[in-house]
């Protein structure tokens, strides 16, 4: 359910109806708006009296939110979120990331070298791998703990924050320094690792499943925010469907769907979306094109010697040309 107030409300009619709800058990959460402010309640509200609300000075309107997913809710909250990573490097609300860098941590020249590339390109975060969910266990499975201190040497030289991702809550411990924290696809429904995330001051990228519903997504994104860690990133990445001359399918429309449903920011990952790296480019620029908050592209200083996703890795030089031409599409790029 959510409360519209009336502009300036008057503050002690306003902490008595908090106070109120509160006793109800109710959970609120406050937007103040560039229109209007929206109080959100979380919990059961089936016992609510619309009425009784709709009746005080200082209500404009209640209404009613039929989704499951409220903390995530572009109708709790209705102004795009802008997420703050680091210092000038925020995204969301019209500023615009790409996160670059390789499948994996493979040594520190790979990816000292990529660092270095990427941020010559225009990248404004630097992803890799150190924890790597691999369908093979006989596959490279990462370089683990030794993978993020290559990474943090990586964000010393480069100078870009670091997005890498979690498999384990035991291996938290290890991501003190590392600027977002990334759930993988496989990851997306582990519950416990999500209620964890929402105990952390950190942004989380939370990749879409397999074989996820965008609502199944949010419902994802609603774990972490519940606990009070409001600094989701959504990912699309591609889903699993019958077509299996591309890796996956990108689901293009769900970008601008995504936006209406919701007021947080929303990513593509067009590299594990094909599989396929001449398909990076053009699906970026589409990406771009129907308004994406920013991509994730992986990106190798050797394609054809990667360790893991070879295959779908840019070269720096094929980077910085699909840098390009995202960059020559943004001001063209759909808003909702
Ligand atoms: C990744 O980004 O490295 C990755 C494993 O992606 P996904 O979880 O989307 O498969
Ligand atoms: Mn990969």
């Amino acid at each position: 359910m959510i409360v519209i107030l009336k502009d300036n409300p008057d503050k002690r009619q306003l902490d008595n109806l908090i106070a109120w709800l509160e006793s109800m058990g109710l959970g609120i959460h406050m937007s103040e708006g560039h229109s209007s402010t929206i109080m959100g309640l979380i919990g059961d509200t089936s016992t609510v009296d619309v009425d009784l609300i709709n009746a005080l000075d200082i209500v404009e309107a209640v209404k009613r939110v039929q989704e499951p997913y409220k903390n995530a809710n572009r109708k709790f909250h209705p102004d795009d979120s802008v997420i703050k990573i680091a210092d000038g490097v925020e995204i969301g609300g019209g500023n615009f990331q790409v996160i670059a860098g390789p499948c994996s941590v493979e040594s520190e020249e790979q990816v000292c070298e990529v660092a270095m590339g990427v941020k010559a390109a225009g990248a404004g975060l630097y992803r890799g791998g150190a924890f790597k969910p691999r369908t093979s266990p006989y596959a490279f499975q990462g370089m683990r703990e030794e993978g993020i201190k290559l990474l943090l040497e990586a964000k010393e030289k480069s100078g870009l924050p670091i997005v890498t991702e979690v498999m384990d809550i035991s291996h938290l411990p290890l991501f003190e320094n590392v600027d977002v924290i990334q759930v993988g696809a496989r990851n997306m429904q582990n519950f416990e690792l999500l209620k964890e995330l929402g105990h952390l001051d950190k942004p989380i990228l939370l990749k879409r499943g397999l074989s996820s519903t965008l609502q199944e997504l949010l419902m994802s994104a609603e774990y972490i925010m519940a606990g009070g860690n409001e600094k989701v990133i959504l990912c699309e990445r591609g889903i699993r469907t019958f077509e299996t001359a591309t890796r996956n399918t990108l689901d293009l429309a769900s970008i601008p769907l995504l936006k209406t449903m919701t007021h947080l920011p929303v990513v593509v990952d067009p590299s594990h979306a094909t599989g396929i790296a001449h398909l990076v480019k053009p699906m970026a620029m589409a990406a771009a094109a129907c308004g994406a908050d920013g991509l994730m592209v992986e990106v190798h200083n050797d394609p054809a010697r990667a360790l893991c996703d070879g295959a779908q890795s840019l070269t720096p030089a094929a980077f910085a040309d699909m840098m390009d031409a995202v960059n020559a599409i943004l001001p063209h790029a759909f808003k909702r």
